[in-house]
Formats: C-alpha cells, sequence, structure tokens
C-alpha cells in the first residue's frame, strides 16, 4: 500500500470513528461513571464499524492495517472525549496472538473476534504480590496429561467481566528451576465462559475511575494444553512484545486526552469573562495552554515514530517508552492545565473535566509506571547500571 493510500484509508476511518463518538456524547460518559457501568453500546457501535479489528489480518476477516492507524484511531476516539479504554486491548493483544499462535488458534478465534462474535479484551499480568516485578508471579500452571491447572490470583485484570477471551500469563517451572528470573513463564489464551464454570472468579474492585478492573481467582482451573500460546516458559518474551504496542496504543490515547483538555480550555478561556474581560487574554492563562499545546504535539510525533517502526518490524522499545512517557505526562499536564482554566468550575461533574482529570491520571501508574519508564530509558538506552 502507498502512503497515499494509507492516508486515504485513515482519513475515511477517522470519519468514521468521528460520526460513532458523535454518537456518545459527554453525557453518556458521566452517567456510566456515576453508576460505574461499562459502556456497553459504545464499544457494540466501535466492534460493528470494524474499528476494533483492523489489525487482525484479511484472511481472517479484519482489515489488515497497522499499529500506526490503530493509533490514530484511538487518538480520535479520545479527542473526542470518549474512552477506548473499554475497548483497546483487542489491540494490544493481537500483536501476541499474531506472532506467536498456531494457526489453528488463529483460524479458531480471529474471524469470530473480527465479527465481533467475540471479545478478546483482557489481559492478565499483574499480581497482588508481584506488583510490577512481572517475573516474580506466583500463578502456576501445572502440566498434567493433557491439561494444565491453573492456580492463584491476578489483580487488576480490566476488563475480565466483559470478555469472552483473555490473555494469561502464568508460571509453568518453579521459581528454584528457573534458568534466568524471566525463564519458566507462559502464555495463555483462555476462554473466559468456560473457565467460569469451573475454577475461575471474577470480583469487580471499586476504583476512582470506571475502568471496568477486577481481581480474578484461580482455584484447580482446567485448561487444554492446546490454550498454550507460543511456546511453554517463553511467556515473559512474548509478552514483551505485546508491552511496546500497549505503550504506543495507550500513549496515543494520552495524546487524544490532550487534544481534548487543550480545546475544553481554549473554549472556556475564550468566553469566560472576569474583571472586564475574557481570561483568555491574560498570558497567565494563555501560556499555560500554549505550553501544553506544544507538549502535546511532540509527544503526539513521537507516538507515530514509535508505531511506524514496530510497523516496520524494527526494535521499537525506548520509542514506545518514551512516546508513552511524554504522552502521559503531556495529559497530565494539559488535564491539570483544564482544570485550572476552568477555576471552581473544573471540580463541577457537568463540566467533564474532573472525570477525565481522574482517568487521565491512570497513565502515569498504568500499564507500567512512570518510574520504570525512566529506569527502562537509563538501562537499555542510556547503558546506565541496572537498579533492580
Ligand atoms: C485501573 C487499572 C487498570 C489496570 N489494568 C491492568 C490489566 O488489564 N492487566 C494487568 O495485568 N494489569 C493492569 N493494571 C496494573 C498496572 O499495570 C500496575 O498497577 C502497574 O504496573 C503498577 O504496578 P503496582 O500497582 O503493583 O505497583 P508496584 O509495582 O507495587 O509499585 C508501586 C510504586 O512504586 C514504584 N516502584 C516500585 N519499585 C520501584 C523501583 N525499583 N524503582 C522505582 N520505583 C519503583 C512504582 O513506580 C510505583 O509508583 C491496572 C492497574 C490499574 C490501576
Amino acid at each position: 500500500m502507498t502512503l497515499e493510500e494509507q492516508n486515504e484509508i485513515i482519513r475515511q476511518i477517522l470519519t468514521s470513528v468521528d460520526a460513532i463518538c458523535k454518537k456518545y456524547p459527554e453525557s453518556y460518559w458521566l452517567k456510566l461513571d456515576k453508576d460505574q457501568s461499562y459502556p456497553t453500546e459504545f464499544v457494540k457501535a466501535l466492534t460493528k464499524s470494524g474499528h476494533l479489528s483492523i489489525l487482525i489480518p484479511n484472511k481472517y476477516g479484519g482489515a489488515g492495517l497497522n499499529l500506526f492507524c490503530a493509533t490514530k484511531i484511538l487518538e480520535k476516539i479520545h479527542e473526542n472525549g470518549c474512552n477506548a479504554a473499554a475497548a483497546h486491548a483487542q489491540m494490544y493483544t493481537m500483536g501476541a496472538i499474531l506472532q506467536y499462535g498456531s494457526n489453528y488458534q488463529k483460524e479458531k478465534w480471529l474471524p469470530k473476534i473480527a465479527k465481533g462474535e467475540i471479545r478478546l479484551q483482557a489481559f492478565g499480568v499483574t499480581e497482588p504480590d508481584a506488583g510490577t516485578d512481572t517475573s516474580s508471579i506466583s500463578t502456576t500452571a501445572i502440566k498434567k496429561g493433557s491439561k494444565y491447572i491453573i492456580n492463584g490470583k491476578k489483580i487488576w485484570t480490566s476488563r475480565a467481566m466483559h470478555t469472552d477471551l483473555m490473555l494469561l500469563l502464568a508460571r509453568t517451572k518453579s521459581k528454584k528451576n528457573i534458568l534466568s528470573k524471566t525463564d519458566g513463564l507462559s502464555l495463555f489464551l483462555i476462554d473466559i465462559r468456560e473457565a467460569q464454570k469451573q475454577g475461575m472468579t471474577i470480583r469487580s474492585i471499586d476504583t476512582m475511575i470506571n475502568h471496568a478492573t477486577t481481581e480474578i481467582f484461580f482455584d484447580n482451573l482446567e485448561i487444554e494444553n492446546g490454550d498454550l500460546l507460543g511456546k511453554e516458559n517463553e511467556g515473559f518474551k512474548q509478552v514483551l512484545n505485546s508491552l511496546n504496542s500497549e505503550r504506543i496504543l495507550i500513549a496515543a490515547e494520552c495524546v487524544g486526552d490532550s487534544k481534548w483538555f487543550i480545546k475544553k480550555a481554549v473554549n472556556y478561556a475564550n468566553n469566560r469573562v472576569v474583571f472586564g474581560k475574557k481570561i483568555g487574554e491574560n498570558q497567565g492563562v494563555q501560556f499555560p495552554i500554549s505550553r501544553s499545546f506544544a507538549e502535546t504535539e511532540a509527544a503526539r510525533l513521537t507516538v507515530y515514530n514509535a508505531a511506524n517502526k514496530y510497523d516496520n518490524g524494527e526494535s521499537c522499545g525506548t520509542e514506545a517508552n518514551i512516546s508513552k512517557f511524554l504522552a502521559a505526562e503531556a495529559s497530565w499536564n494539559a488535564a491539570n492545565m483544564c482544570l485550572q482554566t476552568h477555576g471552581g468550575f473544573g471540580f463541577a461533574r457537568e463540566y467533564h473535566i474532573e472525570r477525565k482529570f481522574r482517568e487521565t491520571r491512570l497513565y502515569q501508574v498504568a500499564p507500567i509506571s512512570t518510574n520504570f519508564i525512566l529506569s527502562y530509558i537509563a538501562e537499555h538506552t542510556l547503558g546506565l547500571p541496572r537498579s533492580f
């Protein structure tokens, strides 16, 4: 595909995404936030339009487009004040499925996901006692004949109550037998509908944002050997591939959030009159908005750069981390700026700022906290000593 053809496809997709988002205005998201409920209709609309399956190859019924196109979709959703967190996992899990899934797994699941018949919206990595130290997770998957038996607990597995499939990282070698810190972990593709009938329990976690996040308990859950994704004991390496795409995609959402905050702030500063003049006439109000705009533009370019490297099959750990870092900083700074621009009204729920402020704060912590991004850059990019 030429660059012009790709640009035209992206233009058409973004027009369609825009039209969908307009049907789900801020009032829709405000109500969901109050009720702590899932944006089912919004996700259905995105699924029906095919936008959530753009990374699935044509032969399985998807659009066969690349991560760059996916970043543009997520950015546009957030720019419109909507929230793609309800649905983005289907995009960032795709790298692992396409790269490590067997032909049988791809043929079994991808056409159904592409058609919107089933969802792959959950990725269970984090555990309460391991935190960011993924290599120390203790949920086990022990091989027994043609099955694996899973025991343990995951925390913060988002959307587990709104998906049919999940990716799960579990330990297939005991810690005393591992050859390196990252050895002995494996990735599984689990049918949650079946798993909940025997050995898997999901509980929602009450959080400061409406994120449908959960904890999951595994009590002798039996899955088939065929549910293993890729090679046994190589799950950590396989997960890393998804982590880069996850960082890039979430950075795109941050850029979209940032643009939304800037638009809100400009609009308010152009209309709110205090001391007989528009507050936007004061440089004390203008400059933070300009600063946010500059930060967002810079972050946006790093997101596209990282996505292009990913799409070209180049190593992109540094670029993915930089884009996530800069975009999360830009959106958080924009959120602060927007709240400040709105003064007291920024705190009124009907203005939507406080809700988006809470939502965008997440990206300083998840899917990876800022410290670990800086630590990645220090060690892997700059050659500083490893600190943990
Ligand atoms: C709403 C929400 C949704 C989430 N969704 C998912 C999901 O779908 N799937 C999933 O697997 N996980 C999910 N997570 C988990 C998320 O990825 C983790 O919360 C995040 O990686 C941080 O892990 P932790 O909370 O255990 O913090 P910890 O690892 O306990 O760290 C706590 C703090 O200490 C700092 N810290 C710890 N060690 C060091 C060090 N050596 N150097 C410097 N700083 C350090 C960290 O930066 C952090 O600020 C979600 C979390 C939230 C809040």
